[in-house]
Parts: structure tokens; C-alpha cells; sequence
């Protein structure tokens, strides 16, 4: 359920408003939008009993979200979600691109993709510090040395950082190095981890489970913003399907179903929703013609000897900055900037 205020509700009366939902042991969830503040209620609403929120004052109405997830849905809130990080706006008309390799290798290796996709007009470098790979012996990443790296990297460059976080027993370490979590496809509905990046605050770009409904990436959005962190991007990284011939199947239709069902800004990965390096550059472009607010880009300045088998996937900082320039004339199309 949530509580629609009426245009102009003072702080007071949203205050009233939350304390008596907070009473019955439920949690109050405020949405200050510009027009006016919406209040999601968040439990088991009978214990609510026949308690007249209608009746308080600055209140206009109540809702029902028929939506199983609530907070995320636009039910709650319509205005678009704009996450504000390391002095970018995520979610509003600037298109943010986040690009870097697949794992951090070495410091000079960071640096290197690091400087070519910042003068390309990239914001953020990505790299794996912890790699969810498929099997035991492949791998697994360099742990909290190349968070270290991706710190220089940031020093030299200005550039946000975004990496994954595999654990809840991790978010702490990766919390004091990352300006954005990174939770992977496999850990979609690992829900102890969704809890935990919740709890920290910090924004999350969560990637849609390889095998998942959008039903079910919603509601694995909805854990982290129950524990009252509303800074969740969604990312589009490609789905299982028959189809052989690419790594997955990058389902463009989940760009404009959530910019319907949800406020959270929408991201695509085709890097990983391909798997091959040729069809990256069409792929992100379908993306953004799509209504996607941003890309995760793989890539590499030596893919051929990168340390992941995501070299094949990965473009050339040559490719990202001659893709730039073809974003650049597609978002003028649509009314937004790269
Ligand atoms: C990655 O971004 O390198 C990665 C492992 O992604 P995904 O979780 O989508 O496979
Ligand atoms: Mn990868």
C-alpha cells in the first residue's frame, strides 16, 4: 500500500504519518517527489486494523500496488529514479557509459583502458576485484589488490568506480573502495547479498539473473530497496534462450518493459548479452535507441591475452571511442546527451 500526501503536506504531517505506521511494527518507506510525497507501507498491512491514515492530516489517499514488488514499481512513484554518483547523474538525460575490462589484471593494465575510455567520454572504469566463474580452477580475480588498482585508477582518471561484490561478508571491503556495487547474474537472487548492499546505502547496478523473469529481476530490486536503499540500477546482461550461436540472448524488450513497470533507471550489457566483439557496437546502439539510460562496456587494450575468456567479448578502446561518437548522434534523436 502507499500513502499518496496531498501537494504541500508539511514535514510535520508526513512525520505523523510514518510514526503511526511505524507503531504497529511496519516499515514507512517516504518518496519525496517534487510534486507532492508518497509513502509506501511495507509488511503485513493488517496490522494496520481499521487505523484511519485516510483521515490524518495532509493525506489525500490510499492506494493498493497490485504489482508484487511495490517500491519499485511506478505505482510508488512515477517520477524517474536520478542517482546522483561521484558527480553524475544516473537515470536522467545524460546516457552513462561504464567501461573496463572484464577483470582487473594489473595496475598498468587499469590505468591504460582507464585514461582511453575517460577521454572517450566513459564515467565510470569497471573490472572484476572478485570473478563469479562458472568453474573452481578458472580465474577468480585478484581480491583487494586490484580494488587497490582500480583506486589508482580512479586517482589518475577521475573516473567512478564500479565492480561486483559476490558475499554479504564482502560488501564492507568492496563498500570502502567501489563508488557503485556491481551484483553479477549469478547472484541475482542470492538474497542475504541483496539485503547486505541494501543496508549500505550505496547505489547498486543489479544485473538481470540469466535465467529470470522480469517479474522476478523486479522483485530482487525490491529486497534491496526494502532495507531502504533507493539507488538501484537495473542492467540487462542477456538471458538463456536456444539459441546457440551468441553467449545469450540480449532481450531489448526489458529496456522499455522496465521503463513501464519500474522509476529505476535501465542499463544494457552487450558484452555479455553477445559474447562476440562484432555485435557490441550494433547491440549498444539498439540499446539506447531503446530508451536504455547507459551501457556496461567490456573492454580491453590487449584482449587477445586478457585473463578471462571475456577477451572475445571485449571491444578495443579504438571501437569504444568511434562507438561514442555514433551514440552521441542516436541520443540527439531521442532528446538526450552522451
Ligand atoms: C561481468 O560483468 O564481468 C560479469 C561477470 O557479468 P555477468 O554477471 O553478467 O555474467
Ligand atoms: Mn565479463
Amino acid at each position: 500500500m502507499v500513502i499518496i500526501m496531498k501537494p504541500g503536506a508539511t514535514r510535520e504531517e508526513i512525520d505523523r504519518v510514518i510514526r503511526r505506521i511505524e507503531s504497529v511494527d511496519l516499515k514507512a518507506q517516504p518518496s519525496i517527489g517534487e510534486q507532492r510525497t508518497v509513502i509506501g507501507v511495507i509488511g503485513d498491512k493488517t496490522r494496520l486494523g481499521d487505523m484511519p491514515i485516510e483521515s490524518m492530516t495532509g493525506v489525500e489517499r490510499t492506494m493498493p500496488i497490485s504489482a508484487p514488488y511495490k517500491l519499485a514499481s511506478r505505482q510508488f512513484r512515477d517520477e524517474q529514479t536520478i542517482i546522483e554518483v561521484n558527480g553524475t547523474k544516473i537515470g536522467g538525460k545524460q546516457i552513462i557509459v561504464m567501461a573496463g575490462p572484464c577483470a582487473v589484471e594489473t595496475t598498468e593494465q587499469i590505468v591504460t583502458i582507464a585514461k582511453a575510455i575517460a577521454q572517450s567520454g566513459a564515467t565510470f572504469i569497471r573490472g572484476g576485484a572478485f570473478k563469479p566463474r562458472t568453474g573452481p580452477y578458472s580465474f577468480q580475480g585478484y581480491g583487494e589488490p586490484a580494488l587497490k588498482m582500480l583506486m589508482e585508477a580512479k586517482r589518475e582518471t577521475g573516473l567512478g568506480i564500479i565492480t561486483e561484490v559476490m558475499t554479504p561478508y564482502e560488501v564492507e571491503l568492496v563498500s570502502a573502495y567501489t563508488d557503485i556495487f556491481q551484483l553479477g547474474t549469478r547472484n541475482m537472487q542470492n538474497f542475504y547479498l541483496l539485503r547486505e548492499v541494501g543496508k549500505s546505502g550505496k547505489p547498486v547496478l543489479l544485473k538481470r539473473g540469466m535465467s529470470s523473469t522480469i517479474e522476478e529481476w523486479l522483485l530482487a530490486a525490491e529486497y534491496i530497496l526494502a532495507e531502504g536503499n533507493p539507488n538501484v540500477i537495473m542492467c540487462e546482461r542477456g538471458i538463456r534462450t536456444f539459441e546457440t550461436h551468441t553467449r545469450n540472448t540480449l532481450d531489448l524488450n526489458a529496456v522499455p518493459i522496465i521503463k513501464e513497470l519500474s522509476h529505476l533507471p535501465i542499463f544494457a550489457d552487450p558484452s555479455h548479452g553477445t559474447g562476440i566483439r562484432s555485435l557490441v557496437a550494433p547491440m549498444s546502439k539498439a540499446s539506447i535507441a531503446a530508451g536504455a539510460d547507459g551501457l556496461l562496456l567490456e573492454v580491453h587494450h590487449d584482449p587477445d591475452n586478457s585473463m578471462t575468456g571475456d577477451g572475445v567479448q571485449s571491444i578495443l578502446p579504438d571501437q569504444l571511442d568511434q562507438l561514442m561518437g555514433e551514440l552521441r548522434a542516436i541520443a540527439g534523436a531521442i532528446g538526450r546527451e552522451i
